[in-house]
């Protein structure tokens, strides 16, 4: 089926000129969500990974279901303040300013295999930063996983440069 036409663009959200691609519509629609879950878990199969990582929060509705498909257990990567126990944090660059993501310490053991999940690739930073922790902890990014990818001038892809990058939908960005 035609995963794109399941994603809604919402021009000028958060702020004008983003154009937001809204996934939610995706995910409510059974075959969609179904066939996208699908695609990923396919490609990963074999892959002998040990963990699904996932970005808050869009990230957990897949990241969750991919794990239980692949029979692995599944890593919360968070916004700041908000995982109970000791924590590593990575800060990224934004196109102002920074942000930060964080993980359990503990949440990685030394050699595992793990593969990133996240809803969409744009400037790469947020899951370049998720590699970061993934690696801190002593993990290996066995892949890197995303619905959509928005193609042209942001070079996301760029970023992630030499780590396995799976997308399933390429949306050109619109200048
Ligand atoms: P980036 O770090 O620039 O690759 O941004 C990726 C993160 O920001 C993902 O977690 C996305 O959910 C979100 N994001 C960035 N740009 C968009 C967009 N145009 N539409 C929807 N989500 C976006």
């Amino acid at each position: 089926m035609d995963l794109l036409k399941e994603i809604r663009n919402v021009p000028d959200w958060p702020k004008p000129g983003i154009q937001f691609k809204d996934i939610t519509t995706l995910a409510k629609n059974p075959a969609a969500f179904k066939e996208s879950c699908d695609l990923i878990i396919k490609k990963y199969k074999k892959k002998n990974i040990d963990e699904v990582a996932a970005i808050e929060a869009r990230g957990y509705v897949w990241g969750g279901v991919i794990a239980y498909q692949l029979g692995t257990g599944f890593i919360l990567i968070r916004k700041p303040g908000k995982l109970p126990a000791d924590t590593i944090i990575e800060e990224y660059e934004l196109e102002y300013g920074t942000d930060k993501i964080e993980m359990h310490v503990d949440a990685i053991k030394k050699g595992e295999r793990v593969l990133l999940f996240d809803d969409l690739l744009a400037t790469g930073g947020t899951a370049k930063a998720a590699c970061n922790l993934i690696e801190k902890a002593g993990g290996v990014v066995a892949g890197i996983a995303f619905v959509i990818e928005l193609t042209g001038s942001l070079h996301g892809r760029d970023k992630l440069e030499g780590y396995d990058v799976l997308s399933l939908l390429e949306i050109p960005v619109e200048e």
